[in-house]
């Protein structure tokens, strides 16, 4: 049984970090092709260039839009080797970081991630999800290796709408749940592996530390201020959801949300909120999660706004057979539920999706 954990090579996080960005790129290269769409060029653009003009890096703009598609990563892969760079960021979401290691890898050049919100764990990882125009899921790639170097100014994320950092909660809130179910079938994760004893306690600490200080950073981050809550959970957000989910493995919170991509309904909505729905119903799958850690989980998600209930994913009018066949392709062959050391059917998934809607509409209610 082989054991694999894998991590960026350096990771830095603090108010004012983008303002040193040349600093800590420079060492990886001197021609740099940014990838990022025209909203967040406009937000951190200049502060990005003034620090790479003090330390000599040449900024090579390749502006996108919309998803993350192979179309728009062979119109990078073509501008990098036009250019000639040597490192490639990706400044943004998770899609213009997924693709600039899209960008980087065929074209033999290092890798920076620049998450400006914290909405998920796609800057730490060695992934790119792929997305058609449209917003449907297109498969992913799995990369020899993770990003030289994560950027995170703190600063720059609390800028974003709080909606964001919401959504990086649901994603990192699946986490541990996910590991610990993937451990017990001894499962191999993205990583190649079974899970290191790391692994589970850095997914460990992002459950605990989520439940700890999410509802303050919430607050805090709605007011656009950055404290040393906010600082944890977009830690726990960022990195150690990005370390848990690539090392210890994924299971049906992910196969869910990942699968919701084919409704069209679902399309507004980010990764986080559909992951953390599919967290619902894995918690009403698993019978060794007791009542009472259910239901902490449900009010926490309740609490913080993230989606508990189908209608809230735009999927209120959903019928039954249009669920089952939704639960049906969730469980097909090869898919993430069967990571869990029991069979799961169709059939226990669409139950789970049912007993979670109806326990998220339950508390929801309570919590009014
Ligand atoms: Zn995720």
């Amino acid at each position: 049984m082989i054991k694999v954990f894998e991590a960026p090579r350096k990771y830095v996080q603090g108010v004012g970090v983008l303002g040193e960005a040349g600093k800590w790129v420079a060492p990886l290269g001197k021609r740099a092709l940014v990838v990022w769409g025209a909203t967040v060029k406009e937000q951190v653009g200049a502060r990005l260039e003034a620090s790479f003009n003090g330390a000599g890096v040449a900024l090579i703009s390749f502006e996108c839009a919309g998803n993350c598609t192979r179309d728009q990563i062979a119109a990078g892969v073509a501008l990098a080797k036009a250019e000639k760079v040597d490192v490639v960021l990706g400044v943004g979401g998770g899609r213009s970081i997924d693709m600039a290691k899209a960008i980087a890898w065929p074209t033999g050049c290092k890798i920076v991630t620049v998450p400006t919100v914290a909405s998920n764990d796609a800057p730490t990882s060695a992934e790119t999800v792929y997305y058609l125009a449209n917003g449907q899921m297109d498969g992913w790639e799995v990369w020899p290796a993770n990003p030289d170097l994560v950027l995170v100014d703190t600063q720059v994320v609390v800028e974003a709408p709080v909606e964001w950092l919401v959504a990086g909660m649901g994603d990192a809130l699946t986490t541990w749940f996910e590991a610990e179910a993937a451990f017990k079938g001894r499962r191999t994760a993205i990583a190649g592996g079974v899970s290191t004893t790391a692994a589970m306690t850095l997914a460990q600490l992002c459950y605990d530390t989520l439940m700890e200080y999410g509802v303050q950073a919430k607050m805090d981050a709605e007011k656009h201020v950055v404290t040393p809550t906010v600082e944890k959970i977009i830690e726990a957000n960022t990195l150690l959801s990005g370390l848990g989910f690539e090392s210890a493995g994924v299971c049906t919170a992910h196969g869910i949300g990942n699968g919701l991509t084919a409704r069209p309904e679902t399309h507004g909505h980010s990764h986080g909120e559909k992951v953390a729905f599919g967290l619902a119903a894995q918690l009403c799958l698993d019978e060794d999660i007791s009542n009472e850690e259910r239901l902490d989980v449900f009010d926490f998600m309740v609490a913080v706004g993230l989606p508990v209930t189908l209608e809230e994913l735009g999927l209120g009018k959903i019928t039954s057979a249009e669920l089952m066949a939704l639960a049906e392709a969730f469980a097909g062959p090869g898919t993430l539920p069967h990571n869990h050391v029991f069979t799961v059917t169709p059939y226990d998934l669409y139950s789970a999706m049912v007993a979670a809607d109806t326990l998220g509409h339950s508390r929801r209610t309570l919590a009014r």
